[in-house]
């Protein structure tokens, strides 16, 4: 048995141990499996497996997304997030960030520790995505930037703030820009000249009407 298969199946046994004496699972903080995560990749780094991973000018590639793992609209907990629809019906979800280190032409992955998305004590408005994705940050963001990280997130994560959080963590980042979110930024670029695009910043006075700029 290869060595790096023998040690994830010792830590996995190790992890099936840690959870047996909690019967109740679902009833434990998902905090409690963090240090696991931890362990396993502390191992995965000593053992060179995730610099082998790493790609863009040698920094290691992180992906982050969001995904639902559960939806109803008759079973729900206090921990649900909600989604109100137009007739007046609610559906009932729970979501996670899973952040996921990935190499271009490799088909394995290191998962890295989940942030739930779920009501935070004292918080007026509904837990969403890009919260979970900064609390993660807070906690994982600075390791990562002294590992030359690179960021990878979808349109949701493309805005100044979220950005500027993550150069704060010495984060490089590659992020999706939708047209229809950033027409303007379609036209800075070049790809769709928009007669009717009025950001300041876009330095294409002959595809942009500059008369219609702020
Ligand atoms: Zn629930």
């Amino acid at each position: 048995m290869p060595p790096l298969l023998r040690w994830l199946l010792a830590r996995l046994a190790a992890l099936l141990l840690l959870a047996e004496p909690f019967a109740g699972l679902d009833a434990s903080p998902p905090s409690l499996l963090k240090p696991v995560y931890s362990s396993l990749f502390n191992g995965l780094r000593e053992s060179r497996v995730v610099d082998s991973h790493r790609s863009l000018n040698e920094s290691l590639l992180l992906a982050f997304d969001g995904t639902e793992y559960f939806s109803s609209e008759a079973i729900h907990c206090d921990q649900c997030s909600t989604r109100q629809h137009a007739n007046g019906t609610v559906t009932y979800f729970h979501s996670v960030v899973t952040p996921v280190l990935v190499k271009p032409g490799c088909d394995e992955v290191i998962p890295l520790a989940p942030e739930f998305v779920t009501p935070q004590d004292g918080a007026v408005k509904q837990d969403c995505e890009i919260n979970a994705a900064k609390r993660w940050l807070a906690g994982h963001g600075a390791e990562c930037g002294r590992l030359n990280t690179t960021v990878f997130g979808d349109d949701l994560c493309c805005h100044e703030p979220f950005c500027l959080e993550l150069r704060s963590y010495g984060l490089s980042f590659i992020l999706v820009c939708k047209p229809a979110t950033y027409e303007w930024l379609e036209c800075w670029a070049g790809q769709t000249p928009n007669s009717n695009c009025c950001a300041r910043s876009c330095p294409r006075a002959s595809g942009c009407s500059t008369t219609s700029r702020p």
